[in-house]
């Protein structure tokens, strides 16, 4: 489970010209690289990758290489002809030696970044498809006058056909409107456009799984995982993803960086994580992908740490397939003390948490938190990426095993330090005072609320015997979200953080009260279209929060929206009160997870989470543009370069930082792009 960003604002910054060495100061790093669309792109520093060793640093490179080999793949997963599409712009834009400063290739470039950030022709947040803005016309032009060799033309066929057969894909707003379909009533498998299924209907795919599930099964593999589910000659069937599988090619070379990585892990422990989970991706065996997540999970000692594989199941509307994505990291051991402090008192958090004692775990197990810098970002993590993460997934391994949470600081520095002052806190808060708060305690009590969530939040609670785990059904993610973040609000406000010396004063929390709320009731409505409801898991969280905290509120008056000068605000007037709040919230929202009780998290998703307030919408939505910020954030890569001696021995790696977003795609599709065009 990851959590993303609170507060998207932007500044607009120059692009990056000069190159960037690791031995610059913060000062003259620039955080902002390209700027298009909704999209504002980043860089981030890997602060002490000099200080490593040269065997961690050879390490990171070979897991950094196969963070980046599974690219496609995800391409792939969101839409069947995302790879040709990626494919046919790339090959335009590389290769058109027509007027590139004219106003319709402008927009064919602008859309071409857009897909690249999106990993496909959908929105990476909205799951809406991208319409183009240049013509069809044009687009035909644009393919006629490259040499065909040059795309992803078919044998004998032509650049027209290509485009005839992708311009309906691409342009046609009804064909695969919407990557995932959660809208109640249809068979969200076949109103999806992710490629997750083929030839089955919702039913059928139910039918396949529920075959497979024993009702007894104490430690259930995480059925469907890595897998496309197809129907051939009427037999509904699973197409896994492994070597000799779908994706071989891409996982090939993925398993043969993790070789090389193996030979220089940290220790015999690491050893094994990477060893097994090669024996993973060789087989495709579900068991063996828990066998090495237990072993991940259980690896607190190395420093350099990562993510490779079907992980996430967010972009699955029937959440069971894994999206690929890759994190490598490794630990920022100072600031880990924050974690480790949070981590040691699991247990007293749990113990006095407002939820009914039934729900509670008598042992919390296993709880490890770490704060970790970055350094490669790979799949569903790339360029958009996660500010926390809590891993693995399954149930059963973090009962009987615990899990394994984050905190990626080097991200949200890079986010804070590219939102300084940049008027969205002075534009949408009530008053100086919470400006100063928000510049004060703002960093500290965002990353605090990223570890309460991650390493508490998630890992708390449990489910009464003979629950169904995924008894919520597309109400568990966001109802999931929901509860990982009121713990860390409830406990954001607790004194016991000011006595573990996690924040040096009791007013700290406020900070993130009142961002919380302005925006989850107001400001990440800048995110939605006019129109449109919310569907995002984490967004519907916060909605859920903000909104029923401002109803619960009509008569304390702890929390209320204002008017003035024709603008709302949120006011917040008790601050105590609406930690109460939290707390109710959470003990109703633990119920309904601990119970299953489907009906109740209907209820409180679609009441307070999904519909927008029409008027509050088109006011954020015209103060937001006259801030001219972006509401999204992408990132690029540092580069990283094996040195050598005459002898072709690794003496170093250099990290870099002066690559551009466009070249670093064009890079990556040239470098890291095995799989055909249809899998
Ligand atoms: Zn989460």
């Amino acid at each position: 489970m990851l959590a993303s960003i609170l507060l998207l604002a932007s500044c607009t910054g120059n692009k990056k010209t000069e190159p960037t060495s690791e031995n610059e100061t913060d000062a003259t790093f620039e955080y902002t690289v390209d700027k298009f669309a909704d999209i504002e792109i980043l860089r981030y520093q890997v602060h002490g990758f000099n200080e490593l060793s040269l065997q961690q640093k050879e390490l990171i490179y070979y897991l950094s290489q196969a963070a980046l080999e599974g690219r496609d793949i995800l391409y792939d997963q969101h839409n069947k002809y995302n790879l040709t599409i990626r494919r046919t712009l790339e090959g335009i834009y590389e290769n058109y030696f027509g007027d590139k400063n004219s106003e319709e290739f402008k927009k064919f470039e602008t859309y071409l970044k857009q897909v690249w950030m999106a990993n496909g022709i959908h929105h990476h947040y909205s799951e809406d498809k991208i319409l183009p803005e240049f013509s069809k016309e044009y687009f035909l032009h644009l393919a006629n006058s490259i040499d065909p060799a040059r795309m992803p033309v078919k044998d004998g066929a032509s650049a027209s056909e290509l485009i005839e057969m992708l311009t309906p894909i691409m342009f046609d707003p009804a064909i695969y409107p919407k990557r995932i379909n959660q809208a109640a009533g249809v068979d969200l498998v076949k109103t999806s456009a992710v490629n997750f299924y083929e030839n089955v209907s919702e039913q059928e795919v139910d039918a396949f799984y529920n075959k497979m599930k024993d009702p007894n099964d104490n430690t259930p593999v995480s059925y469907g995982l890595n897998s496309k589910v197809v129907k051939e000659d009427g037999v509904v069937k699973e197409e896994v993803y492994k070597i000799g599988g779908m994706y071989s090619a891409a996982i090939q070379r993925i398993v043969n960086w993790l070789d090389k990585a193996a030979n220089v892990a940290e220790n015999d422990q690491q050893k094994q994580v990477i060893l097994s989970l090669i024996d993973f991706y060789k087989t495709g065996d579900l068991e063996k992908f828990d066998d090495y997540s237990v072993l991940w999970v259980k690896d607190l000692n190395s420093q350099v740490d990562f993510i490779n594989g079907f992980i996430e199941t967010y972009t699955d509307p029937l959440g069971m397939k894994g999206t690929w994505e890759s994190i490598v990291n490794f630990k920022n051991i100072e600031a880990t003390k924050r974690t480790a402090i949070i981590s040691d008192n699991a247990q007293w958090f749990e113990d006095n948490s407002p939820v009914d004692k039934r729900f509670k775990k008598e042992e919390v197990k296993g709880v490890s938190a770490k704060v970790i810098t970055v350094a490669i970002l790979g799949g569903d993590c790339y360029p958009a990426t996660p500010i926390g993460i809590n891993l693995p997934n399954a149930d059963w391994i973090r009962r009987d095993h615990g899990s394994k949470s984050v905190t990626i600081e080097n991200i949200t520095e890079a986010y804070d330090k590219a939102s300084l002052g940049n008027g969205f806190a002075e534009e949408f808060m009530w008053s100086n005072e919470e400006v100063d708060r928000a510049k004060k305690y703002g960093s500290i009590t965002n990353n605090l609320h990223t570890d309460l969530h991650e390493c508490l939040g998630h890992g708390s609670g449990k489910l009464l015997p003979g629950v169904n785990s995924d008894a919520l059904k597309a109400y568990g993610s966001p109802i999931e979200e929901t509860r990982a973040d009121l713990f860390g609000l409830y406990y954001l406000g607790d004194p016991k953080l000011v006595e573990l010396g996690l924040v040096l004063d009791g007013e700290a929390y406020k900070a993130q009260y009142y961002s919380y709320l302005m925006n989850g009731a107001m400001t990440q409505l800048t995110r939605i279209q006019p129109g449109k409801d919310i569907e995002q898991a984490h967004m519907r969280n916060r909605q859920l929060i903000a909104t029923w905290v401002l109803e619960k509120s009509k008569e304390s008056n702890a929390v209320e929206m204002k008017e003035r000068d024709g603008k709302t605000y949120i006011v917040v007037n008790d601050y105590e009160k609406i930690r109460e709040l939290f707390g109710e919230l959470l003990a109703e929202v633990q119920r309904i997870k601990s119970t299953g009780d489907f009906e109740g998290a209907k209820n409180l998703i679609e009441t307070y989470a999904v519909k927008v307030n029409q008027p509050t919408h088109t006011e954020v939505l015209d103060r937001y543009a006259a801030l001219n910020l972006s509401p999204y954030r992408g990132f690029v890569n540092p580069v990283y370069k094996l040195i050598k001696n005459d002898e072709g021995e690794v003496t170093d790696v250099s990290v870099s930082y002066n690559e551009s977003y466009v070249d670093q795609h064009l890079r990556y599709s040239h470098q890291y792009s095995s799989l055909p065009n249809n899998n």
